[in-house]
């Protein structure tokens, strides 16, 4: 066992401040990895304020973490000492249920491990995430990370990327789909590069008018203003494929309403309640409203893979671990473009 430097929040809704941890001595399947940078998820801040009342603390936040091999056990024969590698959400799952089994572990029936705040199997207690020095983490749960992408905006792909790949992969979205991403935070600018990497005609599609020239630079085709009535009516039983990344409950039914007959929406941000919405316009066209949870390991390396290929990464912004209190107030404000990205070196600075 290594102790290793974190920030951690100690309470409901505490500032994050520095904290010691334990990582696991290297078991057979395992790989120790020296973290570089970690993303900043909007579920970090709602671990820490207990949003979904499931927090325990202490509680050591992050995942979206990448960084460099630097020991593995004697069964790890797929990762090599100083290899660029990547861990997001999950660090473990059953590996027996029917969705372990497929490659789904996100949606594994016993519960897959979150890489932070899940149980320990090794050590007890709760595991502790990526604002921090040192991880360790079963080879089954590593990904490879292409050299040549930078690191740095890299980090939020383990995330907000692959929440956002894997619906246009699983809807099957293709060259010259109409395709709406709805909101412009971390997860949208994501959404929006991967649709306009495979070929769809990108529609961004958000309620401040201020956003264009972003949502332009991006790779979105058009833009519709959300709350302009007349460009909403003008889009009607258009799209093949919506993606809903607005992070707060809301009223779905406008955007339902742009939806093609048989078209599916998917809600990837808001993990509460939305408005009530009027089941007329599922019935008479065929629409549905669906949910997606990040990816399986195999299908975060496909999205890595191709990443690589396409040269995508994400905008972000670096900081240290001492500002990321200013962080979440910021991001509760939405400034930001688009990823807090934490530089985990700064973490030598604290005792
Ligand atoms: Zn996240
Ligand atoms: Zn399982």
């Amino acid at each position: 066992m290594s102790k290793v430097k974190a920030f951690a929040a100690q309470e409901v809704g505490a500032l994050l401040k520095p904290f010691e941890i334990e990582r696991r001595a290297v078991h057979e399947n395992d790989v120790l990895i020296d973290i570089e940078y970690c993303g900043v998820c909007h579920s970090d801040l709602h671990f820490v304020r207990n949003d979904w009342g499931m927090s325990e603390y202490p509680l050591v936040p992050g995942h979206e973490i990448i960084g460099r091999v630097v020991q593995v056990g004697e069964k790890v024969k797929d990762f090599k000492v100083g290899e660029k590698v990547g861990v997001g959400c999950m660090v473990d799952s059953c590996r027996e249920c029917s969705s372990c089994e497929e490659g789904l572990e996100q949606y594994c029936e016993r519960g897959s491990t979150f890489t932070y705040n899940g149980p320990d199997k090794y050590l007890g207690g709760m595991t502790f995430g990526g604002y921090s020095q040192k991880i360790v983490v079963d080879k089954d749960f590593v990904l490879h990370v292409p050299e040549h992408l930078d690191s740095k905006a890299a980090a939020p792909l383990l995330c907000a990327g692959i929440t956002t790949y894997s619906p246009l992969r699983y809807w099957n979205v293709k060259k010259g789909d109409k395709v709406g991403v709805i909101g412009l935070g971390g997860l949208g600018h994501m959404g929006v590069k991967f649709a306009s990497a495979m070929g769809a005609e990108v529609v961004m599609i958000t309620s401040s008018p201020s956003k264009t020239k972003d949502a332009e630079d991006l790779g979105a085709d058009h833009v519709l203003i959300s709350t302009d009535e007349g460009q909403m009516a003008s889009h009607a039983n258009t799209f093949d494929f919506l993606m809903n990344t607005i992070p707060v409950g809301h009223d779905v039914n406008p955007y339902v309403s742009l939806l093609k007959r048989d078209a599916t929406m998917v809600i990837v941000g808001a993990v509460e309640p939305v408005d009530p919405v009027h089941c007329g316009q599922l019935i008479f066209q065929r629409k549905s409203i669906a949910g997606s949870l990040i990816g399986g390991i195999k299908e975060t390396q496909e999205m890595l893979d191709f990443c690589g290929e396409h040269n995508i990464v994400c905008d972000v912004e670096i900081i240290d671990m001492q500002d990321i209190n200013t962080a979440y107030e910021r991001m509760l404000k939405s400034d930001v473009k688009y990823r807090f990205v934490i530089d985990t070196k700064s973490l030598e600075r604290e005792n």
